[in-house]
């Protein structure tokens, strides 16, 4: 399913295409994609909100199983059963690359945005850039793990958060139903913001010691936030209900419409802290995959076939999936 232009997600833009099966260069290897999540991010490509190289095949949260190895490829085999997340690669090399947050390298290519992704049958990658995926997993199950469960694991991990402390997780979709789990397991109280009665009852569920409106105000004050919704207004929502030097962490790349100003005193002062997040590390995706499977963390999916790609991606941006999506292929 290739997007060739950039267009609202209603107008359908993707289109079903024949491409001959990619080759894998020396260090890569060809997989066989079983299952590709949906993820916020490819609604922000198609849109324009972020800049694909076009055409693009999109896709971030790849499950399947290795076909063809490059000729130096070491590690990995015939058959294996492989991950590859939003970190397509990285320069390996930079002051970044080498202190740990090859997230921020300037070559950083995402997969399905700078290099083809797994809305396809076939992909390919850097045998160093897929990861094996935990027995307890089916396909289907560990897709959404490699985005929405990875990038949660770095949201969780940047807010600070520790044991008996409080969390607000605004938004509750693919993510923050990840995250919850997590913050749960770790000992923390999770307080969930968001408008669908579907979404809180699937949050108490979860875990959540309360759920409301993001303009409700939380039987107490949250130690950290994580903010996933698109909308700016929901900034100094979740800045109102911070604790003094608490800290709220923006999960989305791109906010659909502008975060309104803000009164610096009654919202910013009391050394409360904005941080964003930018990508994932190879050590996120690996880290998050033991400890999903460790919890466990069973994702709830919905899943589709590749060629209802544009419906799914639909009903993502009308918030009607219930959990995560995910992409199966023939
Ligand atoms: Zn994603
Ligand atoms: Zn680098």
């Amino acid at each position: 399913m290739m997007l060739k232009e950039i267009s609202p997600i209603e107008k359908e833009p993707l289109q079903l295409v024949d491409l001959p099966t990619p080759t894998p260069g020396l260090k890569e290897i060809l997989v066989k994609v079983s299952a590709c999540g949906i993820c916020h991010t490819e609604l922000d490509e198609i849109e324009g909100r972020l800049q694909p190289n076009l055409p693009i095949i999109l896709g971030h949260e790849i499950v399947g199983r290795v076909e063809r190895l490059g000729y130096e490829v070491r590690k990995l085999a015939q058959g294996d059963r492989v991950g590859i997340a939003w970190i397509h690669s990285a320069c390996g090399k930079c002051e970044f690359c080498q202190s740990g947050n090859e997230n921020l390298c300037k070559e950083f290519k995402g997969t399905g945005c700078h290099a083809h992704g797994g809305y396809a049958e076939y992909t390919v990658v850097r045998e160093d850039f897929a990861y094996p995926i935990p027995q307890r997993f089916s396909d289907s199950e560990a897709a959404p793990l490699l985005c929405a469960g990875a990038i949660g694991y770095r949201d969780l991990r940047l807010s600070g958060i520790k044991r008996g402390q409080t969390l607000g997780l605004f938004g509750f979709g693919a993510s923050a139903h990840i995250v919850i789990q997590m913050a749960t397991y770790l000992g923390c109280e999770v307080f969930v913001f968001t408008r669908s009665e579907e979404h809180r009852n699937l949050a108490r569920k979860l875990g959540a010691s309360w759920a409301g409106g993001s303009e409700d105000e939380p039987p107490t004050k949250l130690d950290a936030a994580i903010d996933f919704t698109p909308v700016g207004e929901t900034v100094p929502r979740a800045l109102r209900a911070l604790e003094k030097g608490g800290r709220l962490v923006m999960a989305v790349i791109r906010k659909r419409n502008p975060i309104p100003s803000m009164d610096y005193a009654q919202l910013l002062w009391d050394e409360k802290e904005i941080k964003s997040v930018a990508n994932i590390t190879r050590k996120d995706a690996q880290e998050f995959l033991s400890l999903a499977a460790e919890i466990p963390i069973i994702p709830e999916v919905q899943e589709f076939r590749l060629e209802e790609a544009n419906r799914a991606l639909i009903l993502l941006k009308q918030g009607k999936i219930q959990g995560a999506g995910v992409l199966r292929m023939p």
